[in-house]
């Protein structure tokens, strides 16, 4: 079974907006919530448990609130409406998520990762348990915040990274305080605010990586001239292959290679084969997502730039990741489509973790 490193989850988004438990068992959150429900409620993936059995040893993990000033302060409540009218809001339910992880961390469920040692020891530990279940290892996590929107003032960011937070991107969908996001559509593009270019700069300083999944296609181009630092995509896939504006171009690609970043091939269906219809069933095999992988590595000239960025329960659930995938430990299943794809086993396990690990081990302060 090989080690995984996903570069993308939101598990306090889950717990928090989605009102999931990730201490109980899938079944058990499945359980709880009515499979007929519009949004993805009862088709979970994934839990604490869930990721130790799928040898989940590491996680980027993000603080996803928005704040979305258009939002009408009258409208009806929905406890899983994750957008906030005002910045004040957002800055306070990212703190709340903060103090989640905190929590999971004492219960012994999830580790902080804030530096290269501390990332070393615990792929140790992880090396060495042959039942991460049985052995209840931690799940190491990074901490990243998707759309900076809890960033009231930039002079903050310091204290955010004080608390663990080692990676940002700019914009989720649509515009932010800080850029454009990308639309689920084809169209959607703008430059980064002034805003935006502020914290991109303190963000170098303090040595915050740069996350480009999400930001449209100018604010990309403005973003990757005046950041310095090392930049991945923590969930993206390739746009030759799905053709939206949610993907990347080869060319953005190609910038995170040359920064020596990461690409994380997510599972969402839409985003391994464009946009179609989610109210249709699908058929959608995870050998469609080793295209995107396979093309990474083509755009790269080796297997060193890719790994998972699943995404797995952000926003879909099991109706709408790849057929052969129920739950989160299925995702082992992908070794043997790689392996088909001409993947060696060294190719394989640098898919799996060994890249993500590479990329942190370097970017983490010592
Ligand atoms: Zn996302």
């Amino acid at each position: 079974m090989q080690l995984i490193f996903d570069g993308h989850l939101d598990l306090a988004m889950q717990a928090l907006v989605y009102e999931r438990d990730q201490r109980l068992t899938v079944a058990e959150i499945r359980g709880r919530e009515r499979a007929d429900n519009p949004s993805e409620r009862g088709r979970c993936t994934l839990s604490f448990d869930e990721l130790r059995a799928a040898r989940a040893g590491v996680v980027v993990s993000t603080i996803f609130i928005r704040c979305k000033p258009g939002v009408d302060p009258n409208r009806v409540i929905l406890r899983e409406d994750a957008d906030y009218p005002c910045p004040t809001m957002a800055h306070a339910n990212g703190q709340m998520q903060v103090s989640y992880y905190k929590l999971m961390e004492e219960l012994g469920e999830l580790r902080f990762i804030t530096s290269k040692g501390e990332l070393a020891t615990h792929l140790e530990l992880w090396e060495e348990s042959d039942d991460p279940v049985k052995d209840k290892l931690p799940i190491g996590m990074i901490m990243m915040m998707e759309g900076a929107d809890p960033i009231y003032r930039v002079d903050q960011t310091a204290g955010w990274y004080e608390q663990g937070l080692r990676c940002i991107s700019l914009a989720h969908f649509g515009n932010s305080r800080f850029g454009c996001g990308t639309t689920t559509a084809s169209e959607g593009d703008g430059p980064l605010t002034e805003l935006g270019k502020e914290l991109l700069v303190e963000m170098d300083r303090l040595g915050i990586v740069l996350d480009l999944s999400h930001l449209s296609d100018m604010s990309i181009a403005e973003a990757t001239e005046i950041y310095q630092g090392p930049l991945i995509a923590t969930h993206s896939n390739c746009r030759r292959i799905a053709d939206t504006s949610r993907q990347m171009t080869d060319v953005q690609i190609k910038k995170v290679i040359d920064r020596g970043g990461v690409v994380g091939a997510v599972l969402c269906v839409s985003m391994i084969r464009g946009d179609f219809d989610r109210k249709m069933p699908h058929d959608v095999s995870i050998r469609e997502l080793a295209d995107h992988v396979v093309r990474v590595c083509d755009l790269a000239g080796n297997t060193d730039h890719v790994g998972f960025g699943t995404d797995m329960d952000g926003g879909f659930g099991a109706d709408w990741i790849p057929t052969e995938v129920d739950t989160y430990r299925d995702l082992q299943k992908f070794a043997e489509v790689l392996s088909g794809r001409g993947f060696s086993d060294e190719d394989i396990a640098k898919f799996y973790h060994e890249n993500w690990s590479r990329f942190w081990l370097k970017h983490l302060p010592g």
